[in-house]
């Protein structure tokens, strides 16, 4: 059975937590339902301080952040955007269109379709997190989504020209600095400067993450996907406390509300880790965000097996697991519920949210029992078509469905096929 050296926030304090965000959320999202452009300045400058005229930003100032990169930021950025698209394109040649004959003059299948429009959220309060341009813009070009419009918010009271130059980089068509739900709400809602996105994507803190929930249905969103979590499945022959120490408190800088969650089969591997953990937050410049987070909603389990192990992981269901154990394939072989998996010690969450090349945009608060990470998929809709080509098909299909309509009680429905019946078959449909 395990045991928890560690436990985080009870669900009481989690669930207060949200319903605050949500109604926060809720007001800002009528008021920009009701004054458009004039709501979301006074927001920007309520949670921002930021105030401009126009909060798109000119093509002097695109080029400007693009010019202020060093030559190797420039590369810096070129690869890791060259690694995301590369993967997003071999995902997208991986989804093929489908036509097939099922029965005798019967054909059905389905095409991809790109939404039109999409709205990419790159977050920015705390960090500027450039990465997160790559990750949504390049992957809704690579889907093919035509009109690619994207936000971030100020950072120190200017546009963030990291994240502008990433943004431009990645082949956005329009660049705003704003920021929360004033920034989603607007892309979705739409206001007299912005035109509406039919999807919002992206990830962002607790009141981004929840515009973007109760946004859900007005537009399509990716997922869920709020504040980080990680989980760190360790044993003594795959790891050793500095690195699992490093690795979660390399994620839970991102904001006193990230959890990290250590899971490992050895109380003496689990108190070094702990250890080691406290040592690290002495010197740790986040160490304001860090330490909060990892005292709030730090976890420590053993467990006693791998299956137990896989067990406990799959109710997390957390968005980065980083598996260091003796055989990090088990975990890939048995989990079903995460977000990313990170396996063997040579790799770990931030080459992820990075630059490897798979996406970061990841499902939070479990929403990895029921969702993969962003990816073009997410940006295509999957939509049927079909055909009859003969009179002996329709008269077929015509007959089912005539008798299908009558168990309904569906008199049109089935008229529609009686008649094709009467035409293509030149028949009543027997009952
Ligand atoms: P952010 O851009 O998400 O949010 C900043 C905005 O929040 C501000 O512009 C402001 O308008 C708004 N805001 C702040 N306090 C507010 C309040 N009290 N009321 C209303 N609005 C308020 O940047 P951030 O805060 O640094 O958060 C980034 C988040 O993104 C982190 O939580 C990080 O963990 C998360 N993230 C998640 C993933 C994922 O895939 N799940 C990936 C990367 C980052």
């Amino acid at each position: 059975m395990a045991i928890w050296l560690k436990r985080g926030a009870n669900a009481q304090a989690k669930a207060d937590a949200d319903r605050k965000v949500r109604e926060i959320v809720e007001a800002a999202l009528a008021d920009i339902e009701a004054r458009g452009d004039a709501a979301v300045r006074d927001m920007s400058i309520r949670f921002d301080q930021w105030d401009r005229e126009d909060y798109r930003l000119s093509q002097a100032e695109i080029d400007a952040a693009v010019d202020s990169l060093t030559p190797q930021e420039r590369k810096d950025i070129e690869f890791a955007q060259a690694q995301v698209r590369n993967f997003a394109q071999i995902q997208r040649d991986s989804m093929k269109d489908v036509e097939v004959e099922t029965l005798p003059g019967v054909v059905l299948g389905h095409k991809n379709v790109p939404v039109s429009a999409a709205g990419c959220y790159v977050p920015g309060g705390k960090y500027p997190l450039l990465a997160s341009a790559h990750m949504s813009v390049i992957t809704a070009k690579v889907a093919g989504v035509k009109r690619v419009i994207t936000c971030a918010p100020p950072f120190h009271g200017k546009a963030a020209r990291h994240i502008v130059a990433a943004q431009a980089m990645a082949g956005a068509d329009a660049i705003y600095a704003l920021g929360g739900i004033q920034a989603v709400g607007a892309m979705a809602i739409g206001t007299q400067s912005i035109d509406p996105v039919d999807m919002l994507v992206g990830p962002g803190n607790a009141f981004v993450a929840e515009a973007k929930r109760q946004l859900f249905g007005r537009v399509g969103i990716d997922l869920f996907a709020g504040p980080t979590e990680t989980l760190i499945i360790a044993d003594e022959i795959g790891c050793d406390p500095e690195l699992a120490a490093t690795d979660i408190l390399g994620q839970v800088e991102h904001g006193p509300d990230s959890p990290g969650v250590l899971l490992t089969n050895s109380e003496k591997f689990a108190r070094a880790t702990m250890a080691k953990i406290e040592r690290l937050l002495q010197i740790l410049p986040t160490a304001d965000h860090a330490r909060k987070a990892w005292e709030t909603f730090g976890e420590v389990i053993v467990a006693d097996s791998y299956e137990e192990m896989v067990s406990i992981a799959d109710e997390i269901a957390s968005e980065h697991v980083q598996v260091m154990t003796g055989d990090p394939d088990y975990f890939l072989n048995h989990m079903t519920n995460y977000g990313a998996l990170f396996l063997g010690n040579r790799t770990n969450v931030s080459y992820g949210d990075k630059v490897i090349g798979t996406n970061h945009t990841l499902p939070t608060k479990k929403a990895a029992r029921y969702t993969g990470g962003l990816w073009v998929g997410k940006f295509i809709k999957t939509c049927t078509y079909q055909k009859v080509l003969t009179d002996e098909a329709s008269t077929l299909i015509g007959e089912y469905c005539s008798r299908l309509c009558a168990l309904e009680g569906f008199a049109g429905h089935g008229e529609q096929a009686n008649v094709r019946v009467r035409r293509f078959g030149g028949r009543n449909v027997p009952y």
